[in-house]
């Protein structure tokens, strides 16, 4: 019999354990959002338990402090996002003297963690977020680890299927993601274009949403955010499911 997917009541989105104490979780955190952002727009929100929403909220201020150091001041698709991470690493920013301390070995850190690289190197940059300047030989680049981005984008999958099919994606899915230049994603952009349902947040946040025809549980799922960083997702239900057998 095939897996009945309802979304049962008290139930964490992310990890699926039945929990009496659910917190809300913004799927794509809050500060992400640009500041062109529509007013009032609702900001996908999902019941998460304490564990997995400290687990991603943790996950996510590691990487917006990474990619927002990449962005574009003046790209209206990420307004008020850079400023926002160049913010939480002033110490004259800080609410109290323990705040300003805080922020200041933040700023260290990332300091640390900024490294020279030579700029044509032949894999390994994140691509939308590579320097465009060709000027010198070297650029400046930090680390975004492979972990967090995937973490992060399952966490997307997770919660744009429960908010646009009102369905939970269980433990023996297979969450699978790309991260690739758009020229070579035309094959699943051809399809997303022809067959997605578009969910546009704000402007450079969006997201694209196909079932397959035949077997609705699996999904091909495209996530923009800043139009800068993009994922294409595949949920690929357990084979079992397709059979229609359990
Ligand atoms: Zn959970």
């Amino acid at each position: 019999m095939e897996k009945e997917r309802v979304v049962e009541n008290n139930v964490c989105i992310y990890c699926l354990a039945h929990c009496t104490e659910l917190t809300t979780d913004h799927v794509i955190p809050r500060s992400w959002y640009p500041d062109s952002s529509p007013k009032g727009i609702w900001k996908f929100q999902v019941p998460s338990c304490k564990k997995c929403n400290n687990y991603y909220s943790k996950i996510e201020q590691n990487l917006l402090l990474k990619l927002g150091m990449c962005l574009n001041r003046s790209d209206i698709k990420c307004a008020g996002v850079p400023q926002k991470v160049m913010r939480s690493l002033s110490p004259g920013a800080g609410k109290n003297y323990r705040d300003s301390k805080a922020r200041l070995r933040k700023r260290e850190e990332i300091k640390r963690a900024i490294k020279e690289i030579p700029r044509r190197l032949p894999y390994g940059i994140l691509p939308n977020f590579g320097s465009s300047l060709v000027s010198t030989e070297t650029a400046a680049a930090i680390k975004v680890e492979e972990h967090n981005l995937m973490e992060f984008a399952k966490k997307l999958v997770r919660g744009v299927t429960y908010i646009l099919s009102s369905s939970l994606i269980y433990n023996d899915d297979q969450i699978e993601v790309l991260v690739c230049e758009q020229g070579k994603a035309n094959e699943f952009e051809a399809i997303i274009r022809k067959f997605g349902k578009k969910h546009s947040l704000a402007p450079g946040l969006n997201v694209s949403y196909v079932a397959a025809a035949d077997c609705p549980e699996a999904l091909m799922i495209r996530i923009e955010i800043w139009s800068r960083l993009i994922f294409y997702c595949f949920v690929h239900p357990p084979p079992r499911d397709r059979a229609g057998t359990n």
